[in-house]
């Protein structure tokens, strides 16, 4: 079969420990070879995440060659052992029975290599490569998609898409991040088979959706083909409500609220998954506030609208409570951002000092730079973060709890209040330290003031 040196240049201690793997089984009389994504990306001249091997030795040979092995999936063929210093995954080359469930198969048989490339999701997935002789073996004319920049699934789409649907999100996810097109038949199969993609766990949608955001080139344009394919209204129907909701063009020349997520997305590049949720899900409070007035379209409390809804769609993607606190509080936090210039200085410095604000200020450098690009609040923000940052953001504070009380406040809530006030004026800066604040103190409690709002 095709002769085809992969890599080049030396091989990382990755791809060596793979190569370890195939040579032992190999030398044990049997076939043994790269397969998968590996290859895909070693064929487009990419850096393998992983390397997976498939063979035609039964897990129990597996096991007596890898002492050291683990069964991670043993009724599927799936045994994980070491070489060098990584874990590998051996996998038997199988035939998966039939589907029932949408995403498992009910048994699998053991196999040949083309068979296996048979129950592969798509064409580029289902390259095998023989490191030893250096030969790939294409039974699916994945190259040939490779070359065409196509994503295109194995066999017939429909049947497919109907055994497992997370193939529906893989498919767009591999379009994403490698920039291929999808081959016209799957693209049809997608979309008649896109409202079974809500029966999937909502770990797996989450799963696939963040590595979407986060890995795409273009994540916005990842956002339109999933709309387009109807997977959106599917998995995420609050985001597909933002099409069409047009917004004041004064502020908003780019277009409709879809439009403008869109814009940010793409303009986004970043690994952090609360980030781009809050990217994501910034303005999904603009469309059930929408309202005309005299004219121009209004969003009142959209921004904590936005964050209630946040936090529903968040819960119901089972995200952990930290990363949906975050992306709550940056999606109910987003408005503020346009009174930065009219902030006292203790309220200025808590924005700036919140856990979230390096992520929040990227979120508002987008939607300035996706709508108006007026970058005013944007330029005097990183000037007062540039001026701070020598100093602790939030310092600690000068006057606690006893020191209310020695004041003569008694133990009870007023002492809160008094220490919150005491609080303000320090990160005010009207006191120059803890001496003058508690000589102001003492001055305000004689005149016996309230400090109740
Ligand atoms: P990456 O690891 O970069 O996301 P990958 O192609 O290696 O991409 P994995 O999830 O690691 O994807 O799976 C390894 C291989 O297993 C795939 O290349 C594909 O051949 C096969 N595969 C994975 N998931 C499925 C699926 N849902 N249906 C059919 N084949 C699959
Ligand atoms: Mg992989």
């Amino acid at each position: 079969m095709n002769v085809h040196p992969l890599s080049s240049g030396p091989a990382t201690p990755q791809q060596q420990g793979a190569l370890e793997i195939v040579r032992r089984l190999q030398t044990a009389g049997f076939i043994a070879y790269f397969a998968g994504g590996c290859v895909r990306d070693l064929v487009m001249r990419r850096t393998p995440k992983d390397y997976d091997i498939a063979t035609n030795a039964v897990p129990d040979k597996v096991i007596e060659l890898f002492p050291e092995s683990v069964a991670v999936g043993k009724s599927f063929g799936v045994i994980r052992a070491r070489a060098a210093d990584d874990w590998y995954e051996i996998a038997t080359f199988r035939k998966d029975a039939a589907y029932t469930d949408g995403r498992h198969p009910e048994s699998v048989t053991f196999s040949d290599p083309e068979t296996d490339a048979q129950r592969r999701d798509f064409t580029l997935n289902a390259l095998f490569y023989d490191p030893v002789r250096q030969e790939l073996l294409d039974y699916v004319q994945g190259l040939d998609a490779i070359e065409k920049r196509l994503i295109k699934a194995v066999g017939n789409a429909e049947a497919r898409f109907q055994e497992d649907r997370l193939r529906l999100l893989r498919a767009v996810r591999f379009a994403a991040t490698l920039d291929f097109a999808l081959e016209p038949a799957t693209a049809a199969a997608i979309r008649t088979a896109a409202p079974g993609v809500a029966t999937l766990s909502a770990e797996r949608i989450r799963e696939e959706l963040t590595r979407l955001l986060t890995e795409a080139q273009r994540a916005g344009d990842a956002l339109v083909l999933l709309r387009n394919l109807n997977l959106l209204e599917a998995i995420l129907p609050e985001v597909d409500a933002m099409h069409g909701v047009e917004q004041p063009p004064e502020f908003h020349p780019e277009g409709d609220v879809f439009q403008h997520t869109v814009l940010m997305l793409n303009a986004l590049h970043t690994t952090d998954p609360q980030l781009a949720w809050a990217v994501l899900l910034h303005d999904v409070g603009k469309p059930p506030t929408a309202q005309l007035k005299e004219g121009h379209w209004r969003f009142e409390r959209h921004a904590n609208i936005g964050a209630l809804s946040a936090g529903r769609i968040l819960e119901r993607l089972r995200f952990s409570s930290e990363d949906r606190a975050a992306i709550e509080f940056m999606v109910g936090n987003h408005m503020r951002f346009a009174d930065v210039k009219e902030m006292r200085l203790s309220t200025l410095r808590k924005l700036v000092g919140a856990p979230t604000f390096a992520k929040e200020l990227v979120l508002h450098q987008l939607d300035c730079q996706a709508s108006h690009r007026d970058m005013e609040n944007y330029d005097y923000l990183v000037a007062f973060r540039d001026q701070v940052r020598s100093e602790p953001v939030l310092p600690a504070p000068w006057v606690n709890g006893r020191d209310i009380m020695q004041l003569g406040i008694p133990e009870g809530r007023d002492v809160g209040v008094w220490r919150q006030k005491a609080y303000e004026a320090q990160l005010e800066g009207t006191f120059p330290d803890r001496e003058h604040l508690l000589a102001w103190l003492k001055s305000e409690l004689a005149q016996g003031w309230n400090p109740e709002p």
